[in-house]
């Protein structure tokens, strides 16, 4: 018997608490935990993080998806990988100058250029360091926090090679400019590229109105948009449609505005929607916009970039959409034109980020060839794993559903310049050379980096282009950018052909479909090795959360109360990978009691000593049996944590954790450890010892990818004081095998027996018996079991004696016998 002197647990702190977690915070970005090394010889695992875009402080959906991606980025770089997780942030963009004309009460187009774009950059730098100290807080494993290292959408440095893409791909001949009718969000102010708009039903009126036809009846067409009656362009009625066959080859005469237009048979029009014939207008939606290509008219545009009726709308000009549409039914009606109104359901465009319906409106914009390259996306697709493999779908669908290339001009000032001139001679455009360091070049305040112009010759100056790219030309190439493209080629050959990104379902048909396009134009290649798409996270009752609703509280208040680290783990337990998160307090308070668990169970093991490692054949059958189940454990977690789904993993290690290896393993073998009366060997007092932290090593190293802070202060009080995070993740053992794990449930079964009669026999639980009957199969136990429920005699089988009590197992059909004490003693 080894005498324990004193029983002083190793891990002093009798509670976990939130602020233990900061502490650590200190530790690891002082000791360069999660550096990254191109150099280490191990092989490279990039996360192309999703450069969070900076409006205020984080929601909770954001944290989620952090942390979430935090968890796969640890958990690579436990398997032995050389992990680049470079912190990014994307700041160019729309959002930050609609808050900034919106807070200071300023125009953009009415502020001088500079100043705009002077206080745009103050409001990121102040957003930016709030949300910097959301994600230490919540331990995202950042390489470092440091500049260097770390990415900026808006830096030179990154935009500058933003726009040395853009030339290389312009000298490949995948750029031109176009006069093309395009989707206009008028809330934006800018042209948006259809991966950007969104369809929302909303319920409209069908009007049907008169069109005159000379010598024959008027023809009855229903609209849902009136007021573009002044840009209508063609009447088209279906070609097998037997009541407008005589109508044919005709003119009609546009109520109101009076202009003739001709009646074209296409089978565009749908013989059973409205009247059968349809009234194409420039631009009422995507087909029309696709007729007046198909049939060369001339297109009339009726609604304004400021979203007010242009001078074709006559006496309707000036008025906004809505009250032009209002007036002219009035008028249409008052001359009987409008003769029925039905409700009906629209599905109207929309703009992605402003949720407001979009127009089509025609201006030169610059686009960038995509149709051509969309087989062999298709192809990249097909070969490139995703996380979960269905949400591949939406790419697929999004693909088949790309009909025009991509414009990619903006009439915004806060995003990179497009780096070209115009020769102030002949008007040409022209680009920069490629230089070998890229350069961030400003057109509209510098002048180019040449003097002669490449067309005409002349030397008469050139004027900046002053449009900027859409944002997504930037982000698109945020995981080249990781890997160095065009700043470090060594690093590039290393790391390319290896890039995970991981990113939220919403943003397939932007951020990854524009990512595998420019990859693709830039690289000939596949932009990843692996792509991992998260589902959304919503309320407690399934909804979206939004600030407006009231249902999507500050994350940052909850983390402070029950810790990053449950924050962290409550993604991964409430959804498997792809599916929707739940949100609630409630339940977030729920998981925080299972760090207390873990902590009180690590702080009660780290009373007994470490004992020099002992080879798995000579540990007791039950220490064996124990690690058998700890091993059982580590093959049924890792297979999903190599799908990057750490729903199971979570649930099966707490599971493990509590209901296993609290409640039963270190209630029956704590009696062995303590060994107060020295029933137990020695051999067999350390083997307990050692089965108890070889088991909560193994869950702590399992859990590190998702509590970070919780399991490095277990390791660095009792194993290791560098901490957990350079261990590797659990493996599994080959030779931790036991015949005793087809017993296990049999053996809780026996524990949840003697409980129950104890409960119900109102004894306490320390309460000692005389004897039980246990089944024969739990003979390499009885010891163990003898201590645990303090009996005195375990025999086996069945009592011949009628003074045991029959006790049914809780969840089986099995039963054991127990013979009550005598009498009461406390
Ligand atoms: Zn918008
Ligand atoms: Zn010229």
């Amino acid at each position: 018997m080894i005498l324990l002197s004193k029983l002083e647990p190793k891990i002093k702190s009798k509670r976990w608490k939130p602020e233990a977690e900061a502490e650590l915070l200190e530790k690891w970005a002082n000791e360069d935990t999660y550096e990254f090394n191109m150099d280490s010889g191990k092989s490279i695992y990039t996360v192309d993080t999703p450069p969070p875009y900076l409006s205020g402080p984080m929601g909770v959906h954001q944290v989620i998806h952090y942390t979430q991606i935090d968890t796969i980025a640890r958990y690579r770089r436990m398997q032995g990988l050389e992990v680049n997780f470079p912190l990014g942030i994307d700041r160019n963009g729309l959002p930050v100058e609609v808050r900034v004309e919106k807070d200071l009460g300023i125009v953009m187009r009415e502020t001088p250029r500079d100043e705009f774009l002077r206080l745009c950059k103050e409001r990121l730098d102040a957003d930016e360091t709030i949300t910097l100290g959301s994600f230490k807080r919540l331990g995202i494993a950042f390489n470092t926090y440091e500049d260097e290292g770390s990415y900026r959408t808006d830096s030179p440095r990154y935009r500058a090679v933003t726009q040395a893409s853009f030339i290389e791909i312009w000298n490949k001949g995948l750029v031109y400019s176009d006069y093309r009718p395009n989707n206009y969000c008028f809330e934006c102010g800018t042209t948006i590229a259809d991966a950007e708009v969104e369809y929302a039903e909303r319920p409209t009126k069908l009007h049907y109105l008169h069109f005159e036809v000379e010598g024959l009846e008027p023809l009855e067409i229903a609209t849902t948009r009136p007021e573009l009656l002044c840009a209508c362009g063609a009447i088209f009625v279906h070609p097998d449609d037997a009541r407008y066959t005589t109508y044919h080859g005709k003119t009609a005469t546009v109520p109101i505005f009076g202009m003739e237009v001709s009646i074209i048979p296409s089978p565009t029009a749908q013989m059973e929607f409205g009247t059968g014939a349809l009234m194409v207008c420039s631009y009422g939606d995507q087909g029309d916009v696709m007729a007046f290509r198909d049939y060369a008219l001339t297109p009339i545009q009726a609604v304004s970039t400021d979203g007010t009726m242009t001078e074709a709308a006559g006496e309707y000009a000036g008025m906004t959409i809505i009250e032009a549409r209002k007036k002219i039914v009035d008028d249409l009606k008052e001359k009987k034109l409008l003769f029925k109104q039905e409700d009906s359901i629209q599905r109207v465009p929309q703009c992605w980020r402003s949720r407001t319906p979009i127009e089509f409106i025609a201006m030169d914009e610059y686009y960038v060839k995509q149709t051509e390259f969309i087989e062999e996306l298709h192809k990249i697709a097909a070969d490139t794993p995703f996380y979960p493999p269905f949400h591949k779908q939406i790419l697929i669908d999004w693909l088949n559903r790309v009909t025009v290339d991509w414009p990619v001009s903006r009439r915004r000032f806060y995003g990179t310049e497009l780096p070209i001139w115009y020769c102030n001679s002949c008007k040409e455009p022209v680009v920069p050379e490629l230089t070998d360091e890229p350069r961030y070049y400003q057109p509209w305040r510098e002048d180019p980096p040449f003097t002669k112009c490449p067309k005409c010759n002349a030397e008469d100056g050139f004027t900046g282009e002053d449009r900027t790219f859409d944002t997504w030309m930037d982000s698109s190439i945020s995981g080249m950018q990781a890997v160095g493209y065009m700043r470090n080629d060594k690093l590039f050959k290393k790391a390319f052909d290896n890039v995970m990104r991981p990113q939220g379902k919403d943003i397939v048909r932007t951020w990854l479909y524009y990512s595998l396009l420019r990859t693709l134009q830039l690289t000939g290649k596949a932009a990843f090795s692996e792509v991992w798409v998260s589902g959304h996270v919503v309320d407690d009752k399934g909804e979206a959360m939004s600030k407006s609703k009231g249902n999507s509280p500050p994350p940052m208040p909850f983390v402070e109360k029950y810790g990053a680290d449950a924050m962290r783990i409550y993604g991964a337990l409430e959804a498997g990978l792809g599916s929707d998160v739940r949100f609630s307090e409630d339940r977030l308070a729920g998981v925080s009691k299972f760090m207390t668990k873990l902590y009180n169970i690590a702080r009660f093991i780290s009373m007994f000593p470490i004992p020099e490692p002992i080879e798995f054949k000579n540990l007791t059958p039950v220490d064996q049996w124990i690690l058998a189940e700890a091993n059982a454990l580590v093959e049924r977690i890792v297979p999903e944590c190599n799908l990057l789904d750490f729903h199971k993993p979570a649930i099966e290690i707490r599971g493990f954790t509590w209901n296993f290896f609290a409640d039963h393993v270190l209630e029956m073998i704590k009696g062995r450890s303590f060994n107060t009366d020295g029933t137990f060997t020695e051999e067999e007092q350390r083997s307990a010892w050692f089965t108890l932290h070889e088991v909560l090593k193994i869950i702590s190293r399992a859990l590190a990818p998702m509590t970070p802070f919780i399991t490095d202060r277990i390791y660095r009080d009792l194993y290791d004081e560098t901490g957990v995070h350079r261990h590797s993740y659990p493996s599994y053992e080959k030779t931790w095998k036991s015949d005793l794990v087809e017993h296990s449930e049999l053996l809780m079964q026996t524990n949840s027996g003697f409980w129950k009669f104890k409960r119900e026999a109102g004894i306490s639980l320390r309460q000692g018996l005389p004897e039980a009957y246990i089944s024969e199969n739990l003979k390499p136990w009885a010891n163990d079991l003898q201590a645990m429920h303090g009996v005195e005699k375990i025999s086996f089988g069945k009592p011949k004696d009628d003074k045991f009590v029959e006790v049914t197992l809780p969840e089986s059909e099995d039963v054991i016998y127990i013979l009550p004490p005598l009498e009461e003693k406390e």
